[in-house]
């Protein structure tokens, strides 16, 4: 798959992408798992990124005792990781972030939210580390999705919202997971490895580029650009 020639849209993930949350994230998830017996490593966490909570943990529960986990314990183990989450200071905008995004907006482009996080708090957030950027009408957030990623159900969300084709968007990424959705919903998915993670998960994901980081993909954004209509 091609990068668009005729890009109108570019669908954003959030954790990871725009803000610097996973290594909270993935401590907070270890730190409670261990409290309850049990195991997931930081590292695991991060192949887990974009699941729901619960089940990320029925995915361990099972592993260790071959049983699925009750509906009260994963309540109870999901209130406590969002609860350690929360100790942590807000987390930092995404190096290269702004720029990219202020870039997509001179561009003409559309730029999408498309995050499974439910924080109330987001749009403030948002229009706050990036002012001017994100409308409500073009967000998809935890709310308005029955199944999550990797089901590629937020991202064409996404591409409903912007009123776009899927060849006309691509999507920025930085989970395997995430990258799932956005190859299902036939979308240009672009990685930014910004975790510890070996970059070929993200390959063995489906990326059809992957870049080690935003300020990366923000140099490599004019040529991406102008090689979309190379085939002219
Ligand atoms: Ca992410």
């Amino acid at each position: 798959m091609n990068f668009p020639n005729n890009l109108k849209a570019v669908l954003f993930d959030m954790d990871g992408v725009l803000f610097n949350s996973m290594p909270y994230h993935s401590e907070a998830w270890h730190t409670v798992m261990e409290r309850h017996g049990l195991h997931l490593s930081r590292e695991e966490a991060y192949l887990h990124e974009g699941r729901t909570g619960a089940s990320t943990i029925n995915i361990v529960y099972l592993r260790q005792y071959g049983k699925e986990a009750t509906p009260e314990l994963i309540e109870q183990i999901y209130a406590e990781k969002s609860a350690e989450f929360n100790r942590h200071p807000e987390a930092e905008p995404m190096p290269g972030a702004s720029d990219l995004l202020k870039r997509v907006k001179a561009d003409g482009l559309i730029p999408v939210l498309v995050t499974g996080s439910g924080q109330r708090t987001l749009i403030d957030r948002l229009s706050h580390h990036y002012p001017g950027i994100f409308t409500p009408q073009h967000m998809v957030t935890a709310f308005d999705v029955k199944y999550g990623k990797p089901h590629p159900e937020p991202y064409l969300m996404g591409l409903a919202k912007a009123g776009v084709k899927a060849d006309e968007a691509i999507v920025i990424e930085n989970a395997p997971i995430g990258v799932q959705a956005g190859v299902a919903a036939g979308i240009f998915t672009v990685a930014v490895n910004t975790g510890p993670l070996d970059e070929q998960v993200l390959r063995e994901a489906g990326a059809h580029l992957v870049l080690p980081s935003m300020p990366a993909l923000y140099e490599a954004w004019p040529s991406l650009r102008a090689s979309s209509h190379t085939d002219y």
